[in-house]
């Protein structure tokens, strides 16, 4: 008997080594294409955003993110996010957006052997065979536009090539996930008149629109919108958790419908619904994904660095490959694995730069004369331009108009 039990345990051992090795294999010509990593919030946070005098990026501890990490998990890609909180909205989000921007650019400079900025679908399979990561803006946030077009084109001239639409909180033109759990009013009912132009002006930019965070209205407005597929950079299954974070069942028919991705986040909060989850409850949501929406509408968004809790056997970076070993015991095909690790985040892409168009001409937006001077300031910003917050100029201008009042 102790002999049989022996014999099974080897065999088991041996099978799940040949299904890691075989991953391995898969990954070093289709590496990790990541979509959503919060290292430039633990940047600012740990060290100031700090590279050459704080943060080592080689040996980083404390993070689920170092360059060491990354190497042993075979991320070929990865969307760094720009994230800025909330209470920034209506204040300096445009500013912070702007710093953590720049402190991917620097990872990019400080770290050249190792990471590689780009910004198109070509650009990341030219990483992959220079062996960098390369390294892509998403941001996180629609407040980070302060309704601004002009900012939002500015945005995708320094290299976002995501938007998400909300963070945790309504911009005055899109409505985020706490809508659907009532802690938040209802304010655009998905997109307002002017959130549709903020998606069909990225859709002219071939910028991705991003629905991680938004609710289930929001999703459905955006999906119907857009002339391209669209992503979820870090959402997993409403039907495996009843989190309002994750993505139902009926939207997931619309992602298979208009060729769209989700990327399934690692958060144990929203894999299991409880602070402990698996490896294998993370592989369950990506059976349920493929299931629903199709093997080509899978990816991952592990939201690393973002969260405080992680399943069991997915601590940090350089455990993909056994995520990807996983879904080989599984019996994804090697095609099917390929789409989850790179292929069908690049084909988004591809299809999002063929709809790029940036020879039509901007969506216009004029500025309001009564920004020029005084207060106008309206619930949801000034009339006209709306959540818009006044800049040095109309601050200046407004005090001295006030000044001369007095
Ligand atoms: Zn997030």
């Amino acid at each position: 008997m102790w002999a049989g039990w022996w014999l099974w345990a080897l065999v088991a051992a041996c099978a799940g080594q040949t299904y890691r090795q075989k991953a391995e294999t898969i990954m070093q010509t289709t590496p990790v294409i990541d979509g959503h990593n919060d290292l430039p919030w633990q940047l600012l946070k740990m060290f100031n955003n700090q590279l050459h005098t704080g943060a080592d990026l080689n040996t980083l501890a404390g993070t689920h993110t170092n360059i060491a990490k990354l190497r042993a998990g075979l991320v070929g890609a990865q969307f760094w996010s720009a994230y800025v909180p909330c209470d920034t909205q209506n204040k300096d989000a445009v500013k912070r957006t702007l710093e953590q921007i720049d402190v991917i650019h620097r990872m990019c400079q400080a770290y050249p052997e190792t990471f590689m900025c780009v910004t198109s679908s070509t650009e990341i399979e030219q990483a992959f065979k220079e062996g960098k990561v390369a390294s892509l803006v998403g941001v996180e946030g629609g407040h980070s536009i302060d309704s601004s077009l002009g900012v939002l084109r500015a945005l995708y001239h320094l290299g976002m090539r995501y938007m998400t639409l909300t963070h945790s909180c309504n911009t005055p033109w899109a409505d985020n996930w706490l809508v659907d759990t009532g802690e938040d009013e209802a304010e655009s009912q998905g997109l307002s008149e002017f959130g549709k132009r903020v998606v069909r002006e990225m859709n002219r930019l071939g910028v991705m629109i991003d629905l991680a965070h938004v609710s289930v209205a929001t999703m459905k407005a955006a999906l119907q919108v857009s002339s391209a597929p669209v992503i979820f950079s870090h959402s997993s299954a409403y039907h495996l958790c009843a989190h309002k974070r994750n993505v139902p069942d009926d939207v997931l028919q619309l992602v298979n419908a208009t060729r769209s991705l989700v990327m399934v986040n690692f958060y144990s909060d929203y894999v299991s619904c409880s602070k402990q989850a698996t490896l294998s409850q993370v592989a369950d949501h990506l059976d349920y994904i493929k299931k629903v929406a199709g093997a080509q509408a899978v990816g991952f968004g592990g939201d690393y660095d973002g969260v405080t809790r992680l399943p069991e056997g997915l601590e940090d970076v350089s455990k993909y490959p056994d995520l990807v070993a996983e879904l080989l015991r599984r019996n994804w095909t090697e095609e099917e694995v390929k789409g989850v690790l790179a292929e069908n985040l690049l084909r988004v892409f591809r299809e999002v730069e063929q709809v790029k168009n940036l020879s039509r001409f901007p969506e216009e937006e004029p500025i309001p004369q009564n920004m020029l001077g005084g207060s106008c300031r309206t619930q949801y910003g000034y009339s006209g331009a709306p959540g818009r917050f006044p800049g040095p100029g109309a601050l200046l201008a407004s005090l001295l108009l006030s000044w001369h009042l007095l």
